[in-house]
């Protein structure tokens, strides 16, 4: 069982989560000035756990900016907060700070924003490899989302869970376990979604509001990647492809991409999905999996992370020098990892 600090009812020593759960409440209660940050092109965890940890901040009566290298993407500016993230890729000279809460983000340089190095940093992550950069680290992997340790936080601080704190969590759940998907889900996952409904959340609308707020373009463009969709490894392994024209044929941004790259899983045989995302600048990598395929591995073998059914990376070149390589590991992964038989639902 991983521990944590959630479920650490009536043991006797506290879990490591536990103190430093304690220790960040202590650290954050003694301080007043905060400025939140998450990683660049932000995902529903990255918004959630800040939003969430805002108005956690701002219910203690603390002084709270929220900056982000990155827009979040349009479908999440309808959630309570949203419009008070500040985007910036340096922290403006002489913006002081008592802390600054780095979730999300397994070294510093993923907030894609520069300055930050001389803050009191908090440190909050569930990414495997976390370099540890903080003043106050806690680290947990066995966490679905980052916003489960947020959660804890909230609950050590002893502010009441509003509907708006509860919605944050709610969406960076939701989304980090690909709508309970990964297999990182747990016990604690549904415990805190249970508290996120008590606390007013409505999952329908929730679920409405984040998988199907799409725009027709957005529609045209998933035709676009489906058709264009190479299967590879038996139909094992599916490989999409994206470039400026397909999106501008469609009326769309790179902004109007998330969530595609789980289309092709929802057919049975495909085990992971690799989506080349061609810019000017280079090559954005994403890649998903079922079950017990491990993509972070392939993703760390190219200078990236992320977790075993989520991962990615960014290739600074032409595709066609490392698309070979990258998808013979992929293939690696899903023959390592594949479940030849269908995993029993009971
Ligand atoms: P996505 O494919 O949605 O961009 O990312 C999936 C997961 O991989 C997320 O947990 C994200 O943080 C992680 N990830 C994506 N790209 C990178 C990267 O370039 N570096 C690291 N360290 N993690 C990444
Ligand atoms: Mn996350």
């Amino acid at each position: 069982m991983s521990e944590s600090a959630g479920v650490a009812a009536g043991a006797a020593v506290p879990t490591t989560s536990a103190r430093l759960v304690e220790q960040i409440r202590d650290e954050v209660l003694q301080r007043q000035r905060f400025l939140i940050t998450s990683h660049a092109r932000p995902d529903g965890d990255s918004i959630g756990s800040q939003l969430a940890m805002a108005f956690a901040l701002d219910a203690l009566g603390k002084d709270v900016r929220i900056i982000n290298a990155d827009p979040p993407p349009p479908h999440y500016l309808e959630f309570p907060g949203v419009n008070r993230i500040e985007i910036a890729t340096e922290v403006a000279a002489g913006v002081e700070a008592d802390a600054l809460i780095v979730m999300e983000c397994g070294d510093l340089g993923r907030t894609g924003v520069k300055g930050f190095e001389p803050y009191f940093i908090i440190n909050i992550d569930h990414h495997v490899g976390n370099r540890m950069y903080g003043t106050v680290n806690w680290f947990d992997e066995s966490a679905a989302a980052c916003a489960e340790m947020v959660f804890d936080v909230v609950r050590a601080l002893d502010v009441p869970m509003t509907r708006e704190i509860a919605s944050h969590i709610y969406l960076a759940i939701i989304t980090d376990t690909g709508s309970f998907h990964h297999s990182n889900i747990t016990p604690r996952t549904f415990d805190i979604c249970r508290q996120a409904v008590e606390a007013g959340v409505n999952p329908a609308a929730m679920a409405r509001r984040i998988f199907d707020s799409n725009s027709f373009g957005k529609l045209k463009l998933i035709g676009a990647l489906l058709d264009r969709m190479e299967l590879a490894d038996e139909g094992r392994l599916a490989v999409l492809y994206l470039d400026d024209a397909m999106l501008e044929a469609c009326g769309c941004t790179h902004n109007d991409t998330e969530g595609l790259i789980n289309l092709p899983l929802t057919a049975r045989e495909i085990q992971a999905v690799v989506f080349f995302k061609v810019a000017d600048d280079g090559v954005r990598v994403s890649m998903r999996s079922k079950y017990d395929v491990d993509v972070r591995i392939v993703a760390n073998a190219f200078g990236g992370g992320g977790h075993k059914n989520a991962a990615g990376f960014t290739v600074n070149g032409p595709l066609d020098e490392v698309r070979d390589a990258i998808l013979d590991q992929v293939k690696t992964a899903v023959a390592e990892g594949v479940q030849e038989r269908p995993t029993s639902v009971v």
